[in-house]
């Protein structure tokens, strides 16, 4: 299968040989880099992209999650039109700025929003507010989770053996690569996802160090160790946790923000956070991103306590495309139509798993799901790190299987698909006869 998708993509390769020349390894995102060479797109079309020789793909990585409307869908193409001739940035506000954020607080349930540029500036900024609001410096996150590639979050993710790991009420603080200060790193402390019990040990042990936490940063549904759901009652206990500790509780919601439900898995899971951060499939393929928050942080962040602030923030062309998102693709109709595909593209992986067998099962929600090769259900890093093994290699080639298939899918374990507005029956049919091959190449 490697050779396979090589010879099929050699004009990416030598995209790829000219790249080096000026782009470290050839890439703009070290998320971008793929061994031997990444694919080099050249287009995109609804749920289709091309890549630089030709290939078509239906598109199920949609840019890490960016695109649930689609790509070059014709209402956000409108309004980027009529809004270019009139000017793409003032660094003052606009009428689409009031709209977008009226949108968020309805969606989301919180009164007051500032804009961003990215989701690693929404989770900085949501951080620094929560720290300013209570004059405490500790970050809580949950361990294996990703928000970012500031130094305060690039704290217990990724590949990391469980030796090191440390016990489950004391995880150890460890720098994701190099470059970050030892003392920041000391700052952010980690607990394991879906079990509040082992939080709240791991903050009072912190109260008694002097080290309440300002803030506790999560996804209410982890969406970068595959998609793992939260346990019944869990976020209905973090929430009563951080309230009774006076902690900011964010929800960061750049991967569920737009494309689980309306308004987000704060609206799925009916349990509301102080805070919640937005990007990606916010900006309708611009970057965008955005912090909601309640009437009492907000007024530290007005009367400027504390520093929210951007060049580009509220920037008019992202937010011409973001108000056309909101209000004419991801409406009620579009969320139904992801609800009705997931079930199908779930159904159908669920079927193949029976019919071969496999020591496998699947998770979803809203436009996002995956297979999960494992033994055992993954709740968190440490069951998620049990079975990686077996399930790295499973996923690697689940990639290659995808991707001779005319199957654009993101590489590794830890991510997902996503759906688009644009998918149809085609395209899910496709996904599940591509994995079907697989289960077949694999039993034989
Ligand atoms: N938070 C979460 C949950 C994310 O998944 C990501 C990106 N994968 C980020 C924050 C950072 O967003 P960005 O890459 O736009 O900085």
């Amino acid at each position: 299968e490697a050779e396979r998708l090589n010879q099929a993509t050699l004009g990416s390769k030598k995209f790829y040989e000219d790249a080096s020349k000026s782009l470290s390894g050839g890439v703009a995102s070290q998320y971008q880099i793929h061994s031997p060479w990444p694919i080099y797109i050249e287009k995109g079309d609804g749920p289709r992209i091309w890549d630089v020789d030709g290939n078509e793909y239906y598109d199920f990585h949609n840019g890490f999650g960016s695109m649930v409307q689609g790509h070059a869908h014709p209402a956000i193409g409108k309004a980027l039109e009529a809004r270019y001739p009139m000017g793409t940035h003032f660094a003052a506000p606009t009428e689409d700025a009031i709209v977008v954020g009226d949108e968020l607080a309805k969606r989301f349930g919180l009164p007051k929003w500032r804009y961003t540029n990215s989701g690693s500036e929404a989770t900085m900024d949501a951080i620094r507010i929560a720290r300013a609001y209570t004059g405490r410096d500790t970050v809580m996150k949950i361990f294996g989770s990703y928000h970012g590639h500031h130094d305060t979050v690039m704290v217990d993710i990724g590949w990391i053996d469980e030796q090191e790991i440390g016990p489950r009420d004391n995880y150890a603080s460890i720098a994701y690569g190099a470059g970050v200060p030892q003392a920041t790193v000391d700052m952010t402390v980690a607990v394991p996802f879906n079990d509040a019990e082992t939080m709240e040990k791991r903050i009072q042990a912190l109260e008694a160090e002097g080290r309440l936490p300002a803030v506790v940063i999560m996804e209410a549904a982890m969406m970068n160790l595959g998609v793992v759901l939260p346990e019944p009652g869990y976020l209905e206990a973090v929430r009563e946790i951080t309230k009774k500790y006076g902690i900011v509780l964010i929800f960061d919601e750049v991967k569920t923000g737009i494309c689980i439900a309306p308004g987000g898995a704060t609206e799925k899971f009916g349990v509301k956070p102080d805070m919640v951060t937005l990007a990606k499939a916010l900006g309708g393929g611009l970057p965008a991103g955005a912090i909601g928050m309640t009437e009492e942080l907000s007024k530290i962040v007005e009367d400027g306590t504390v520093y929210q602030v951007g060049t580009y923030n509220g920037n008019p062309f992202t937010l011409a495309a973001a108000r056309a998102s909101l209000q004419e693709v991801m409406t009620d109709d579009a969320y139904a139509h992801l609800a009705y595909l997931n079930d199908r593209i779930l159904a159908g992986c669920d079927d193949v798993i029976k019919r071969y067998d496999l020591t496998a099962y699947t998770v979803g929600i809203g436009s996002k799901g995956c297979v999960v090769f494992s033994e055992n259900k993954v709740v968190d890093y440490e069951s998620y790190m049990a079975n990686a093994r077996t399930g790295g290699p499973l996923a690697d080639l689940a990639w290659l299987f995808n991707m001779n298939r005319g199957i654009f899918m993101t590489p590794g374990r830890e991510e997902e698909w996503t759906l688009s507005v644009t998918h149809d029956d085609a395209a899910i049919d496709a996904y599940v006869s591509a994995f079907d091959e697989l289960a077949a190449a694999l039993r034989a």
